[in-house]
This record gives C-alpha cells, sequence and structure tokens, in this order.
C-alpha cells in the first residue's frame, strides 16, 4: 500500500489529512487520485459509499484549482443537500491551508439570494444540487464557461431522482475540453449514458467487485408478521446494548409514524424526511452526528449520502424496491473499515427481495431470531450490571457525601443493594416484556402492518375523482398519493385505485373523504395552472379478488419531494412565492 506522501498530492494538503487522521489511503484513493492529478482526464469510478470516494476525487481537485483566480473552476453535483453540505466540510477540511479559496454550497429550500451573495464573492468550487445550480445559472448569476472539472458524484442515485435532464443541460453548458469525473456505486444503463455523451476514453476503476456490498456489514433478517414489525424493532433495540443507528422506512408517513411511536415509547428517536423543513433537518441531522440522537428514522432519500461514524446498524422496517436502495442504505453503516450490521424486518412475502439482494450483492443475509422478552431481560441487566462496574467512581468527591448513604442503607444485606439499584431502569423492561410473546412466527396471512394501519386494505366503496394533472406533469403515482394525502389531509388508506393518464388522472376516495379533499386542493395552483378536481359521477365497489396486498400498489414509492428538475420547479415555486396561488409543497 502507498502512503499518501507517494501519490504526489501537494505538502499542505497532505498535512491536512494527516493531521485530520487519514494514515493511509483508501483502495479508491490510492487509484484515482494519482490519475486525476495529471488534470487531464475524464474518470468513470464504481465505487461504494464510505469508500473514501470524497478525498478520492476532493484532494487531486484541490491541487488542480488556481487559487489565485475567483472564477468557477470545478463543480461537484451530489443528489441531496445533506450530501453537498458534507462534500464541502470535507474539501474545507482538506483545504484549511489554501486561505484565498472560496468554495460555496448550493442547494433547494434554502434562500437563493444568501447563495447567490456567496457565489458573486467568486466562488472557484461549487458544490450543488443540480436543480438549484440550474436556476443560478439560468439567473446568470454561476458561468459555465469557465468550468474545468465537473465531478458528479453518486450520479446513479442522481438519475434515480430525476436529474437527468438538468444534469444534461449542466454538462452540455460546460466548454468541451473540460474534465468530467463520475462517481457511481452501481452503474446502470443511464450512468452509461452520461459517460458516452459526456467523457471522452474516460479512465475506469472499479473498488470492490461490481455491485457488490461493503464487506465490512453484516446482513441479517428476522421473520415476523407484518402487525410485529414495529414490536420486533423493538426487541431489537432493547436487546442490542448502545445500539446508534438508522431506521429506513418507505415513506415520509411511514417514518413520521415509527418515529412517533418510538418517541412516545421512551426512545431517543427522531425522524428526517422531506416534509421538514431544513432548519428542522439540521437540527436532527446535528443531534444524530454529535450522537445526542440514537435512532434516526429516515426515508431512502433524506438519509443519503449522510456520513456519520459509528453508525452500528441500519435497520430496514420494509425492503426497498430497488437493489440500489438497499445498498445504499445499508452502507451507512461500515463506513471507513468499521463493522456493521443491515437489519431486515421482514415478513414472508419479503423472502423473494432477500433472495434476490442476495444474489445481487453475492452476500448472505443470515436469519435470526427476535430475542423473547425473557432474553432481552437477561441482556437488559447484564449491560446495567456491567455499566456499574465499570462506572468511574469520583472517589475525592463522592467521599462527603457517603455517610449518609451508608446510613440510609445500614439494614440492607449486599444483595438487597444490588437488587434495588439494578431494579431503578431494570423494572421498566420486566414490565414490559413480562408475559410478552414470542415475535418469530414467520409470516402469516395477516396483511394489515402497524404502519399500514387505515392503509388502503380498509378501502372499500368510493368515488373516482378526475384531477387535471397527470404523466406529462411528471407525476408518478406515489407523487399523486402523495398531493392527495397532503392536501386533502386524509391517511393513504382512504385512496383507493390510482388511474394515472397523460394530461390528467383519476383517483378513487373513500366516500367521507371526498368533499374534504375537493376542498383541500381549492385553489392549489401548479405551475401558474389552476389544479382542477372533478367527481366524475362514477361510484366503485371493492372486489372480492382485491384482498391482501393491495396496499403496497398505493403505499409504496419514496416521496420525498426532492425529485430532480421537479424540485428546481418547487424551489422556484418556493422563491416566487406570493405571485397568487398556493404555494406548491412538493413533487
Ligand atoms: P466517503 O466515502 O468520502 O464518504 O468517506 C467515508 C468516510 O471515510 C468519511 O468519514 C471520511 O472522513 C473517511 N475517510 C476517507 N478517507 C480516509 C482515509 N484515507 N483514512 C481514514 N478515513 C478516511
Amino acid at each position: 500500500m502507498k502512503s499518501f506522501d507517494a501519490l504526489g498530492l501537494s505538502g499542505q494538503l497532505v498535512e491536512a489529512i494527516r493531521q485530520m487522521g487519514f494514515e493511509n489511503p483508501t483502495p479508491i484513493q490510492e487509484q484515482a487520485i494519482p490519475i486525476l492529478l495529471q488534470g487531464k482526464t475524464d474518470l468513470v469510478g464504481l465505487a461504494q459509499t464510505g469508500t473514501g470516494k470524497t478525498a478520492a476525487f476532493g484532494l487531486p481537485l484541490l491541487d488542480l484549482i488556481d487559487e489565485g483566480n475567483r472564477t468557477t473552476q470545478a463543480l461537484i453535483l451530489a443528489p441531496t443537500r445533506e450530501l453537498s453540505v458534507q462534500i464541502t466540510t470535507d474539501l474545507e477540511n482538506f483545504s484549511k491551508g489554501m486561505k484565498d479559496l472560496n468554495i460555496v454550497t448550493v442547494y433547494g429550500g434554502a434562500s437563493i439570494s444568501e447563495q447567490i451573495k456567496k457565489v458573486k464573492r467568486g466562488a472557484q468550487i461549487i458544490v450543488a444540487t443540480p436543480g438549484r445550480l440550474i436556476d443560478l445559472i439560468e439567473r446568470r448569476v454561476v458561468n459555465l464557461g469557465t468550468v474545468q472539472y465537473v465531478v458528479l458524484d453518486e450520479a446513479d442515485e442522481m438519475l434515480n431522482m430525476g436529474f437527468k435532464d438538468d444534469i444534461d443541460e449542466i454538462l452540455s453548458g460546460t466548454p468541451d475540453e473540460k474534465n468530467v469525473w463520475l462517481f457511481s456505486a452501481t452503474m446502470p444503463r443511464e450512468v452509461r449514458e452520461i459517460s458516452k455523451n459526456y467523457m471522452t476514453n474516460p479512465q475506469e476503476l472499479t473498488v470492490g467487485e461490481r455491485n457488490q456490498g461493503n464487506e465490512n456489514i453484516e446482513h441479517q433478517f428476522v421473520l415476523v408478521d407484518d402487525r410485529d414489525k414495529y414490536l420486533a424493532l423493538k426487541r431489537l433495540v432493547d436487546y442490542t446494548t448502545d445500539i446508534f443507528g438508522v431506521i429506513f422506512c418507505r415513506t415520509k408517513i411511514d417514518t413520521q409514524k415509527v418515529a412517533e411511536h418510538l418517541i412516545k415509547d421512551g426512545y431517543n428517536a427522531d425522524a428526517l424526511h422531506g416534509d421538514l423543513t431544513q432548519a428542522q433537518r439540521d437540527r436532527v441531522m446535528k443531534s444524530f452526528k454529535n450522537k445526542t440522537l440514537q435512532l434516526l428514522v429516515a426515508t431512502d432519500v433524506a438519509a443519503r449520502g449522510i456520513d456519520v461514524s459509528n453508525i452500528t446498524h441500519v435497520i430496514h422496517m420494509n425492503l426497498p424496491d430497488e437493489i440500489e436502495y438497499y445498498t445504499h442504505r445499508s452502507g451507512r453503516t461500515a463506513r471507513a473499515g468499521k463493522k456493521g450490521i443491515s437489519m431486515a424486518i421482514v415478513s414472508k412475502r419479503d423472502m423473494g427481495k432477500i433472495s434476490q439482494i442476495e444474489k445481487t450483492l453475492k452476500r448472505r443475509f443470515t436469519k435470526i431470531s427476535v430475542p423473547t422478552g425473557d432474553e432481552v431481560c437477561q441482556k437488559k441487566i447484564m449491560a446495567l450490571t456491567q455499566k456499574m462496574r465499570n462506572v468511574e467512581v469520583n472517589e475525592e468527591e463522592i467521599d462527603s457525601f457517603l455517610p449518609e448513604v451508608y446510613h440510609e442503607l445500614r439494614d440492607l444485606s449486599k444483595e438487597d443493594i444490588i437488587k434495588r439499584f439494578a431494579s431503578i431502569e431494570f423494572n421498566r423492561f420486566l414490565e414490559y416484556y413480562r408475559d410478552a410473546r414470542d415475535l418469530n412466527k414467520g409470516g402469516s396471512e395477516r396483511k394489515q402492518s402497524f404502519i399500514d394501519e387505515g392503509g388502503a386494505e380498509n378501502y372499500t366503496t368510493g368515488d373516482r375523482i378526475f384531477i387535471n394533472l397527470g404523466k406529462m406533469d411528471g407525476l408518478e403515482k406515489g407523487d399523486l398519493l402523495g398531493l392527495i394525502c397532503d392536501y386533502g389531509e386524509i391517511d393513504k388508506g382512504k385512496i383507493g385505485r390510482i388511474d394515472l393518464k397523460g394530461a390528467y388522472s383519476f383517483f378513487e376516495l373513500e366516500k367521507d373523504v371526498t368533499s374534504k379533499v375537493l376542498k383541500g386542493f381549492e385553489g392549489l395552483e401548479v405551475r401558474g395552472r389552476k389544479v382542477r378536481l372533478e367527481m366524475t359521477g362514477e361510484r366503485r365497489e371493492k372486489r372480492d379478488d382485491e384482498g391482501g396486498g393491495r396496499h403496497k400498489r398505493f403505499g409504496g414509492g419514496e416521496r420525498d419531494g426532492r425529485s430532480g428538475s421537479r424540485d428546481r420547479n418547487r424551489d422556484r415555486d418556493r422563491d416566487r412565492a406570493g405571485r397568487g396561488g398556493r404555494e406548491r409543497k412538493r413533487w
């Protein structure tokens, strides 16, 4: 293995990373840095998250930038605000000695005027989400003409989120002789196309086997009834001493629900999803990063790219439909050479997905049992005992307080004292787990899960509603479902079949919520167009063959409100709020 000194980086960068505690380059850094330092090559880096990609492109980029020249020389595009901020923080840490360097982060959902001011001061490097960058280009704040390097980080995810058009627009506006460095955890056809269209003989690097997860991640699953998923989650959390984890749910509603239940049940948890304000997201991320928050419940999009060290567990309340999402989720743990567990809480019908993931990642899942109530109690009391044994005693200061304590406990035996101390915390668990049943049933035919309570399963008869939005507006079923839930302020269980057409769509509603939803959409405008809802007069009866499993059709899909070019429009809508009509919240 080479040392950082041997890669050709300048002395000040080597010193900066040494101070950050990086001793040796990671494989992607060892391979990419010497190539990129030449400054005249395109590169495709196929690397999992957590492999040190940021430094692999960041360090050579910093050496190639002309600090004395205030023009924008490099663009780094990333899928989410969190990842953009993280990249900037890393670059700032690497470049502590470069006093004239100005790195600016721009992303949607925050004040554009502040970002404009910062860019106008002269930013040699701009780290951006694609939608907001396009806005700044259109406002002539960012000049692409001087750009020499474009980095596409987590390219697969940017495309997943619908940023394809924006990326095309940005890349085609940059000079022909620029260098494009593309990093991606997976290499779907769309990513290949970008490399074909915008890169010349790119060097290709692969770290780890293709599509293979990080070796330090242990993949596990527990098999339970759908309705027991939340109970299983609690048991796993209770059983695991010092757990520090991310719990993934598929939708914002599920995420919020799980977080709220955990908080109510006394856990140190919070939610992270696209419906939160930027300030709320920042607060949650800050407390998770500094570890005052123990359990982060998140959607795929919101938690994308999060780099928090020492995450012990990634827990999947449901498995994502796309395997790539599984890779991204589990990549939140086992970062920088550490070990971690990716744990799926599944029911029988998810078993197909488990084997699909196994095949693609070439990794085996270990089936583990949800601990019984007794096992949790045993584990808890031992953890408590060890904590008591290892506690640091401040001999000097405690001494003066002890006589009174001894006096108070004078009639108790050693055994009694131990019992009582242990019980202080333990009683809560004992109470909760008394008579707790075994959750390892291996799936049942029950279709209603904790999360889906009140879900489409309960949907029976309803009205058919016309809406003048459809595929042509970039709408997908999940988006429409989200809009109806948001504006109608109803649960998704009240919504039946959704028929998405070109310029319009139909959806079904339980009769008792129809007028509420129609009212909720009143006055809503999308891109200057009034949104119109109408009852079609058709009624729909529940068919006998529509038993379980239907909720999947309605419930699935990430709706994080930050999808691709639509994010851009949303940002614009927000920036221009007040021009009549109601502001569009998302999609
Ligand atoms: P990344 O894949 O860039 O998100 O990096 C994952 C984590 O590894 C981050 O926390 C980095 O700070 C850390 N890291 C990157 N390179 C090294 C290195 N050479 N030695 C130790 N840690 C590193």
